[in-house]
């Protein structure tokens, strides 16, 4: 499909597949692919290891805000995905982690760490013909995008695909487990004061609780030609 170098935001709950699905669009279309949602787990990790975060969950915000101008997180592109450093590491299998997960959404809520990584994905953004999946691209980030959808799903499907992933990468846990994480960051992401999670107004929900991916492809194209494609 050929269409103008537009932003495509892709917004919407936790393990909807958003970013399986703004990978898949991102080829088709032969776009950038920009998870948003790397950069706030990139500074999770980074707190975790550098003891930032203490056992009851207390965020050391003085030293956090003292990092973030230092903070080299980077995505490189190599054979055809997006990989996320950390300086010369790659910490991609890191921050999919479970123990990242679980801390992701109140280090997201703090404002200085909010501003960091909108400034690095309005900078990519410069560059059009990009898809960016995140929580507020389409209301915070780049409210002027060509193109919002705001992804929802049935809870437990969603924690069911989670935990099939985290399976697949070997990890253990359980569905409970997965659910309660899903739900916390659903229910911290929605409710925290600096841009919360919500539908921008202008839009389209895509509900894939039912659908497959060649589903939600069809429905995709099907937008994209009465919007943009030239008749
Ligand atoms: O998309 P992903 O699940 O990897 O995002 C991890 C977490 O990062 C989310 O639960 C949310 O707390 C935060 N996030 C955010 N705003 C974004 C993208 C992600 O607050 N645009």
């Amino acid at each position: 499909m050929h269409i103008p170098d537009i932003i495509i935001a892709i917004d919407g709950y936790s393990s909807t597949g958003k970013s399986t699905f703004a990978k898949k669009i991102a080829a088709e279309l032969s776009f950038l692919y920009l998870d948003s949602g790397a950069l706030y787990r990139g500074v999770t990790l980074y707190a975790i290891e550098n003891g930032l975060i203490s056992q009851s969950g207390e965020i050391d915000r003085p030293a956090l805000d003292r990092a973030l101008p230092e903070l080299d997180i980077h995505f490189e592109y190599k054979e055809g995905g997006s990989r996320t450093y950390l300086g010369e590491r790659c910490i991609e299998k890191e921050i999919r982690s479970l123990p990242v997960s679980g801390k992701v959404s109140p280090i997201s809520a703090v404002p200085e760490v909010r501003s960091y990584v909108d400034r690095k994905l309005r900078e990519f953004g410069k560059k059009k013909g990009v898809v960016m999946d995140g929580r507020d691209i389409g209301t915070t980030v780049f409210p002027e995008a060509e193109l919002k959808i705001f992804m929802t799903a049935d809870p437990v499907i969603r924690a069911q695909r989670r935990l099939d992933e985290l399976n697949g990468k070997g990890e253990e846990a359980t569905l409970e487990e997965v659910l309660r994480n899903l739900e916390e960051r659903d229910f911290i992401d929605s409710h925290r004061e600096v841009s919360p999670l919500t539908k921008a107004d202008d839009a389209v929900v895509l509900d894939n609780s039912h659908m497959s991916m060649d589903d939600q492809m069809e429905w995709f194209k099907d937008i994209i030609r009465k919007r943009f494609e030239k008749a």
